[in-house]
């Protein structure tokens, strides 16, 4: 997969930017702190990655609603609406194509928030968060997803190209019961993804592995 043009390359300061936790600014704020929003601790060092989600988890339950209805609604549509015609008649049968679209609309509706487009993953002491490609003006709207390094088993690093790599996040037995199985792209150079994987390294203090 090419790096899209639009997307910046990580950056890291020495000081953290964003809370990881809210997504307040924490501009001229003195490390290590607190957010004063919502009381997310942030330490000096922070990573921003600018990329995709390529895989969100849904929970087992979702799943099974969506295999459920696609076990129903693929025969349904290819041959189910035609048998039921000789019971149901022909209203019997448009009746059933209601009920495919009507259940298939309450389970897009009720889907938690398929975040598209492009994403900042940012890298802190708390853990790992996703937050909208660009910053919100709207504050009712913003919306972080904070995974704990305690929830995490595994954060991995994948070489896709020179300018591409991979971020794989697996959930410890602790996160399990949470969707937190993460699996992004992110644009990041070679020359970037040594340095990164150190301070993901040194923020998680947990041993990590570089799969070149
Ligand atoms: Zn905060």
């Amino acid at each position: 997969m090419a790096a899209p043009k639009t997307l910046s390359n990580p950056e890291w300061t020495g000081h953290s930017v964003i809370c990881i936790g809210c997504e307040y600014s924490l501009a001229g704020l003195v490390a290590p702190g607190i957010c004063p929003e919502c009381s997310t601790p942030f330490d000096k060092d922070q990573v921003l990655l600018h990329g995709v989600i390529y895989s969100h988890g849904g929970s087992p339950a979702r799943r099974f609603a969506w295999l459920t209805y696609l076990a129903f609604t693929v025969p349904y549509v290819w041959f189910g609406w035609a048998m039921v015609i000789p019971f149901a008649g022909l209203w019997g049968s448009l009746i059933g194509f209601g009920v495919v679209v009507a259940w298939g609309a309450v389970l897009l509706i009720t889907n938690p928030r398929d975040r598209k487009g492009t994403q900042r993953f940012v890298i802190g002491r708390s853990g790992i968060a996703t937050l909208p490609g660009t910053a919100q003006t709207d504050t009712t709207t913003l919306h972080a997803s904070l995974i704990p390094w305690d929830a995490v088993a595994s954060i991995q690093l994948q070489r896709i190209s020179s300018n591409w790599k991979r971020l794989r996040v697996r959930p410890s037995a602790r996160g399990s019961h949470i969707r937190h199985r993460l699996i992004a792209g992110f644009r990041c150079g070679d020359e970037d993804a040594v340095r990164i994987q150190q301070m993901i390294d040194e923020l998680s203090h947990q041993q990590r592995t570089v799969e070149a």
